[in-house]
């Protein structure tokens, strides 16, 4: 949340900011009117500092709180979000959603359910309909796939998300998953958000690879504001400059929309590094973070796969991966160990 400070007509202003950024907080001076005071806007993404406590730091007339330009997303903070059978956030523990980039046939789905589900995994993605940088590589098998995917996520009792690409799919897709996905190039489409966000379901948002913060919460806004229940932040990767991983992984903005704006955010590794080898070191880097969860490519033979194979993990990796993830409580209570020693998290 943003604040304003009004500072005392014979004010240091320097000194002011100075002492904020001691306390942690980022401001920005305003030009202010008829040899007014100078006012301070201290950035949303500051540190939480109670008023009362800025109100005496010295030079501070007056603090008050700015409208705040997302306050659909500010008002999800802390909450869960409902993914099929599965909370997200919300002091839930975090989640490893997986499944292959395509659905490429009903058997392909199925023995990747089976693998999802025998790792631990809550949620089955699986792409229908693809963007693919070239217009001739394979772009989904469309309804066909949703059909599959909703199948055999209900046959292992997993929840399903698949994204959506064009207005035209969007009613399709929602009649199939539990949360629909904005890939990272529609982040910004915003005649797609409206319609995506009328359906009334959770929807996962995937950063642009060059939107910065403010962009990616105020796309989150357009989906709330048009009706979805929750917005999970989904950070996949953005524009980098070194070509030996497909993104560059931005987990800054993941502590950042987790610790100090508290929203539901996962982290997708697959296709921020491009390299199956990456992927476990970097899902345990989103979960110290304080990712609610991890959306990774896996397929029952990776070099088989008609989508992103070298990112996709083999079956014995995906299980490894799952040990990274603590157990669900609810799975275990019957157990009288002590929960540190519930916790399967390899050191
Ligand atoms: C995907 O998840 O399959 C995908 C295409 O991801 P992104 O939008 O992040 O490129
Ligand atoms: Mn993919």
């Amino acid at each position: 949340m943003s604040m304003i400070v009004r500072l005392h007509a014979e004010a240091d202003v320097k000194c002011v900011q100075a002492e904020l950024q001691g306390l942690g907080l980022w401001s920005q001076m305003s030009v202010s009117a008829n040899g007014q005071p100078p006012l301070l806007i201290i950035k949303a993404h500051s540190r939480a500092v109670p008023l009362r406590q800025l109100q005496h730091v010295l030079g501070v007339a007056e603090v008050f709180q700015a409208p705040s330009e997302h306050q659909r997303v500010d008002q999800q903070a802390n909450q869960a979000v409902c993914c099929g059978p599965v909370q997200l956030g919300g002091g839930n523990v975090p989640l490893l959603m997986a499944g292959p980039c395509s659905v490429e046939s009903e058997s392909q789905i199925f023995r990747t359910a089976e693998m999802v589900a025998a790792a631990g995994g809550k949620v089955l993605r699986g792409g229908a309909f693809k963007p693919r940088t070239s217009p001739y590589s394979f772009k989904g098998h469309g309804e066909l796939a949703l059909g599959w995917l909703s199948k055999a996520a209900k046959h292992f009792g997993l929840g399903v998300i698949s994204e959506v690409m064009s207005e035209q799919d969007a009613e399709a897709v929602a009649a199939a998953v539990d949360v629909l996905q904005i890939g990272t190039r529609n982040m910004q489409n915003f005649s797609l958000l409206r319609v995506v966000g009328g359906l009334g379901k959770p929807v996962l948002l995937k950063r642009g690879t060059s939107a910065t913060v403010e962009d990616w919460m105020m796309a989150g806004e357009h989906l709330l504001a048009a009706g979805a229940p929750s917005v999970i932040f989904c950070e996949r990767g953005i524009m980098g400059f070194d070509p030996q991983t497909r993104s560059l992984l931005d987990l800054g903005v993941v502590a950042l929309l987790k610790h100090v704006y508290g929203q539901p955010v996962v982290v997708d590794p697959s296709h921020a590094t491009g390299r199956r080898d990456l992927i476990q070191p970097m899902t345990r880097a989103a979960l110290a973070a304080g990712a609610d969860g991890v959306l990774v490519e896996t397929h029952p033979e990776p070099s088989q796969s008609r989508s992103d194979g070298p990112q996709a993990l083999h079956e014995d990796e995906l299980l490894e991966l799952g040990r990274c993830f603590p157990i669900r409580l609810a799975e275990d209570s019957e157990s009288s160990a002590p929960r540190a020693a519930r916790l399967r998290s390899v050191p």
